[in-house]
C-alpha cells in the first residue's frame, strides 16, 4: 500500500491562497521517486517554505501533501523517510557533542543499530560521506566547513532516508568545496537511490546535477522543466533573466537581458503576474491577470501570458536578443 506504488516521492497540491503561509500561493508539484529536482528562486520566493512542506515538517494551511503515498500529518512514519540538510552545519551540530555521538544518537533511539553495532554503524556512515572514521571522537570545530557539512550528511544518512531536502546546502562553501559536496550528493543518489529536492538561490549550483529545474518567484512556481530542455529552451522571462547571469551560457546563440530591480516584498506581491514590474515583456494583461502554470510542451510548464498566442503580443518583443 505504501511506498512506490505510484512511483511518486512527493505529491503536493496547495490552494491558491494560503491564509497562514503567506509565502506560498497555489503550488502543484510532484516529484517521481529517484528524481533530483533543483528548486531555484531569490530569497523571499518561498522555496524554503515549500521545502519544509514537501518534507512534511510544516503543514500547509490548505491543500494536500503526500510523501511516498502517505500524509505527513496523518502518519508519523513518513518522517523517517525524509531528512533535511541545511546551509550551516555549524548551527545544526551541537559543538559539545563528539561526531560519533552526533551521528549515532538518532539511529540508537530509533533502533536502527544496537549499542554493540553503533560504533561500526557510525564508521560506515562516515565513510559513505567521505570522512575518515578515525576522527569520530573529535568535535565539530576540529573539522573544516566542508567536512562539517559531510558530518551533517552522515548524520542524515544514518536514519536511512529515501528523500533528502537540501536547503542551500552548499551555499556557505568555497566553489571547489561546493563541487566536492555536489559530487557526494550525486554518488549517494546513485548508491542509495535517493530522491532530492535541492533548494538554491543560484542556478549554477543545480546546472550540472539536477534532472529537472523548478523556478519560484514570490510564492509561485513560474517554470518547471527537465534540465536539458530548461537550459536549451527557457520559456519564462524571469528564467531567461536568471540565465543571462550565468557566464558559461553566454556563448549561446540567444542572449537574454539580466533581471533588473529588486524582488518586491512577499507580503505585498504585485497584482496579476507577480513578475510584471521587472519584466521586459510585460503588457496590459500582465498587470491584472494571473498567468496559469501550463504545460507548453510535455513535461515543461511555464506561467506566462506570452504563451497564450492568441492574446499576447509577438514573442519578438520579449527580452530575447536574437
Ligand atoms: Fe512578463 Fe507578462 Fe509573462 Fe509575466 S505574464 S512574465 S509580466 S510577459
Ligand atoms: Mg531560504
Amino acid at each position: 500500500r505504501f511506498g512506490r506504488a505510484d512511483g511518486l516521492a512527493v505529491k503536493l497540491h496547495l490552494a491558491r491562497r494560503q491564509p497562514v503561509i503567506h509565502a506560498l500561493d497555489g503550488i502543484d508539484l510532484t516529484i517521481p521517486t529517484g528524481e533530483f529536482v533543483g528548486l531555484v528562486g531569490e530569497s523571499g520566493s518561498g522555496k524554503s517554505t515549500l521545502g519544509r512542506i514537501a518534507a512534511g515538517l510544516l503543514p500547509p494551511s490548505s491543500g494536500t501533501v503526500e510523501v511516498f503515498g502517505r500524509s505527513p500529518q496523518g502518519d508519523r512514519s513518513v518522517h523517517r523517510d525524509v531528512q533535511l540538510i541545511f546551509q550551516d552545519p555549524q548551527a545544526s551540530l551541537n559543538p559539545r557533542m563528539r561526531v560519533a555521538e552526533a551521528i549515532g544518537e538518532a539511529p540508537l533511539v530509533h533502533g536502527i543499530a544496537s549499542r554493540s553495532e553503533i560504533d561500526e554503524y557510525v564508521c560506515a556512515q562516515m565513510r559513505r560521506a567521505g570522512l575518515d572514521p578515525a576522527y569520530r571522537q573529535r568535535f565539530p570545530h576540529q573539522f573544516s566547513g566542508g567536512q562539517r557539512q559531510r558530518i551533517s550528511i552522515a548524520r542524515a544518512l544514518a536514519l536511512q532516508p529515501r528523500f533528502l531536502v537540501c536547503d542551500e546546502s552548499v551555499a556557505s562553501l568555497d566553489v571547489s568545496i561546493q563541487a566536492q559536496i555536489l559530487n557526494l550528493f550525486m554518488e549517494l543518489r546513485r548508491d542509495l537511490d535517493l530522491t532530492y529536492l535541492f533548494i538554491s538561490h543560484d542556478l549554477r549550483v543545480v546546472q550540472h546535477i539536477a534532472d529537472r529545474v523548478v523556478i519560484m518567484y514570490l510564492g509561485r512556481i513560474v517554470e518547471d522543466a527537465p534540465a536539458a530542455r530548461f537550459f536549451a529552451h527557457p520559456n519564462h522571462p524571469y528564467t531567461q533573466g536568471l540565465l543571462a547571469e550565468i557566464p558559461d551560457l553566454k556563448q549561446r546563440r540567444r542572449v537574454y537581458a539580466p533581471v533588473k530591480g529588486e524582488i518586491p516584498s512577499p507580503a505585498a506581491p504585485p497584482p496579476g503576474c507577480h513578475f510584471h514590474p521587472r519584466c521586459p515583456s510585460a503588457f496590459d494583461r500582465c498587470r491584472v491577470e494571473r498567468p496559469a502554470l501550463r504545460e507548453i510542451v510535455p513535461g515543461h510548464r511555464s506561467a506566462c501570458h506570452l504563451n497564450d498566442v492568441a492574446a499576447a503580443p509577438a514573442r519578438a518583443q520579449t527580452g530575447e536578443i536574437a
